[in-house]
């Protein structure tokens, strides 16, 4: 851990006093401010104009109640979240999370996090997270169905087009989205295409938003690459997790020449020296809702290993695509120790601060989430664009939009490292390439 300058410490206090017992945000918030020491030092201006503090501040904060109805007539109560944390550059943006561990402080270091991110795409996006600690594990369509009617009942009257946009993110996919719009349409008798993204493709979504998120990753990991002269190509490459973000992953990968021998979920992990059949993993776990357990069991070559840990297996580049801290300081050095060159992050924060450190001291190419993941949230504001223009692109063109957004991302991040004496160190380029566009709208719109 990097100290802080004084005025960021300062700040940082703030957060810990304000924030009691919000780990993961404390460690979000942390990794930018350490990043900003080189800013404050050239731009007085933030430290004067409480940007930072406000930056960590969210706008607003929601939490709300949740009941439902079970199949046996049970009635459960979930809590409901939503923090809309900045729309310095455009409405609220960012995922809705269903996950048992969702609780505020998961959620504003969520939110946190995609205030960078949506700067880094260039896009007119602000940042904005949500979610339930409901579990949709386990339950029926109809179950999942009575459970987002009821949080949109109430979050519908906090969100629109040019408010805050939602979308899916851990639990939340194509299916919890249908049913949350259709809500939304009720209750507002609006057809406001615009108002969640990652719609179905039948009524208002964008082509490539579904494999945006994993193939914006492998597409900043390609550009990380070249800056070596290295390619994808013939690589051996392990995903972490096996949901929307690793399946795309590894689709993408695959699309360019990699061998991807491994994937995860939250029971153990598979090995599949042929390959991991992308298809047949698509198929048990999007149709069948089954288990990585289940695609091991239909594979000639493939071993299933309960529990342990993904990063044990032998890779050169690794994608964590799971959730936060997966990826620990002893991972780092076993994935390090067995050759690895490059890391994309499609998660949000994987890796933690020691994981990281470790990377970075190896001179392994490190892409932080905020950057390598952008590709998803810069596709969801390509479909507001086509709600807004009542138009419906091409996959072919909007996969090209994804991959020049994704090589100016990778610019960014690489421009502002080098401006702040940092080559190579895509943290501090995110970091501080995202807070200065957000900052300078900050400062313009006055103490707000
Ligand atoms: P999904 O729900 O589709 O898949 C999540 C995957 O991660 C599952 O395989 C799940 O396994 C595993 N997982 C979740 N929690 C844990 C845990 N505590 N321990 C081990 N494994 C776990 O989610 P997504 O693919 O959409 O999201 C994955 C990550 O990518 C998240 O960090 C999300 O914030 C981030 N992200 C997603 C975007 C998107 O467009 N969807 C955009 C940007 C970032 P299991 O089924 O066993 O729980």
């Amino acid at each position: 851990m990097n100290d802080l300058d004084p005025a960021l410490q300062r700040v940082f206090q703030t957060v810990l006093d304000r924030n009691p017992g919000e780990a993961e945000f404390h460690q979000a918030v942390r990794e930018v401010l350490e990043s900003l020491n080189a800013v404050v030092a050239r731009h007085p201006e933030y430290v004067d104009g409480s940007i930072i503090e406000r930056l960590c501040e969210p706008e607003r904060q929601l939490m709300f109640r949740v009941p439902w109805t079970d199949d046996q007539g049970n009635i459960h109560i979930n809590r409901g979240f939503r923090v809309e944390f900045n729309s310095a550059l455009g409405p609220f943006k960012g995922g809705l999370r269903f996950h048992p561990t969702v609780n505020l402080g998961i959620v504003k270091f969520l939110g946190f996090e995609q205030i960078f991110k949506n700067a880094l795409t260039g896009l007119p996006i602000g940042g904005g997270k949500g979610g339930s600690d409901f579990d949709p594990k386990g339950r029926s369509d109809a179950e999942v169905m009575r459970f987002c009617q009821s949080l949109m009942t109430e979050l519908y009257r906090h969100i629109g087009e040019y408010t805050d946009v939602p979308a899916g993110d851990i639990g939340v996919g194509g299916r919890e989205i249908g049913y949350l719009f259709g809500q939304y349409k009720r209750i507002t008798n609006r057809y406001e295409s615009g108002v969640l993204t990652g719609k179905g493709l039948s009524y208002g979504g964008s082509q490539v938003r579904t494999e945006a998120t994993g193939y914006g990753t492998v597409i900043f990991a390609r550009e990380m690459l070249a800056t070596r002269n290295q390619a994808l190509s013939g690589r051996r490459v392990i995903v972490s997790g096996s949901g929307n973000v690793a399946i795309y992953a590894a689709q993408k990968a695959q699309q360019l020449g990699a061998h991807v021998v491994a994937c995860s979920d939250s029971g153990g992990y598979v090995v599949d020296e042929d390959g991991i059949d992308v298809d047949l993993l698509r198929q048990v776990k999007d149709v069948e809702r089954g288990r990585v357990a289940d695609y091991a069991a239909r594979r000639p070559k493939a071993v299933h290993h309960e529990g342990g840990s993904v990063w044990d297996v032998p890779c050169e580049i690794a994608l964590p695509c799971a959730t936060q801290n997966e990826l620990d300081g002893d991972a780092a050095r076993t994935l390090v120790g067995n050759g690895l060159l490059a890391l994309a992050e499609g998660a949000n924060m994987p890796s933690t601060p020691e994981a990281v450190q470790v990377f970075q001291e190896a001179g392994i190419l490190f892409a932080p989430g905020k950057a390598a993941n952008a590709g998803g949230v810069a596709t969801s504001a390509l479909e507001m664009q086509q709600n807004a223009s009542r138009d419906s692109w091409h996959f072919d063109h909007t996969e090209k939009r994804l991959d020049q957004i994704m090589v100016d991302v990778h610019q960014r991040c690489a421009e502002a490292a080098d401006t702040y004496g940092q080559p190579g160190n895509y943290v501090a380029g995110a970091n501080i390439s995202s807070f200065m566009q957000v900052a300078d709208a900050m400062l313009a719109h006055g103490v707000i």
